[in-house]
């Protein structure tokens, strides 16, 4: 189930398009249960949606970057190429970060909140640096990196760092299941309601969906949610 907004809401990405992914049956339906941030209690899958993954790697609007993050193993995801999605490796480790950066893929992490300190720093010669939006108040991606937001830099050598918010913020980086930032608050609730009231046929409503975009515009796939294949009802 897919929920497309034109112009977010949301003060991190800023004023830009922006996209919810759902399973039918679970919120959680599309995100790898492989992901040490997903809840115990809810229900995610191991294998990709093909059709979808195809989709969001080419909708990208027209003149304009898009991009966003999956949990799935970085040599599972396309690999950077000139005008498509950038599909950024989302890692719970540093030593996870610094392989997807030697597979070639664009890698974040999510570090635990007692980090936050810490960054700038290299590991293992590979440059991490924390999201320029945690840094500063009223700074979203719509600004960041001049007008080519960090994370839709797709051949960048350097890991981008969040450091760990939501409600679920102290179970990053412990063995805790849990603290998926969009398991509370605002972004749960447009999560939600994606399962209920969102497009069925995702990967049909986003081609759809990027072509309405004006030119030059930035698009920020799945806020939340993931390029998984649900496994069908519980
Ligand atoms: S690094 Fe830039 S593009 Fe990435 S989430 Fe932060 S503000 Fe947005």
């Amino acid at each position: 189930m897919l929920k497309t907004v034109r112009i977010s809401a949301n003060s991190k990405t800023g004023p830009i398009a922006v996209t919810y992914r759902s399973g039918e049956h679970e919120t959680y339906g599309t995100c790898p249960t492989s992901c040490s941030l997903h809840p115990k209690s809810e229900t995610g899958t191991s294998q990709i949606d093909s059709d979808y993954l195809a989709a969001v790697f080419d909708s990208v609007p027209r003149g304009g970057q898009a991009w966003t993050y999956s949990h799935f193993a970085a040599e599972a995801l396309p690999l950077p190429q000139p005008n498509k999605t950038v599909i950024n490796a989302s890692c719970d480790t540093m030593a996870e970060a610094v392989r997807a950066v030697e597979l070639g893929r664009p890698a974040v992490y999510a570090a635990p909140l007692e980090s936050a300190d810490q960054w700038p720093r290299k590991i293992h010669g590979v440059q991490f640096a924390r999201c320029p939006a945690e840094l500063a108040d009223n700074f979203s991606c719509q600004q960041c990196g001049g007008g080519r937001p960090l994370c839709a830099r797709g051949a960048r050598e350097f890991v981008v760092v969040f450091v760990a918010h939501g409600t679920g913020k102290k179970k990053v980086g412990t063995d805790a299941a849990g603290g998926c930032y969009a398991a509370s608050g605002p972004t749960a609730i447009q999560w939600h309601n994606t399962r209920k009231n969102g497009a069925a046929n995702d990967a049909a409503a986003l081609r759809e969906f990027v072509r309405t975009l004006p030119h030059g515009s930035f698009l920020r796939h799945h806020i939340a949610g993931d390029c998984g294949l649900e496994v069908g009802a519980p």
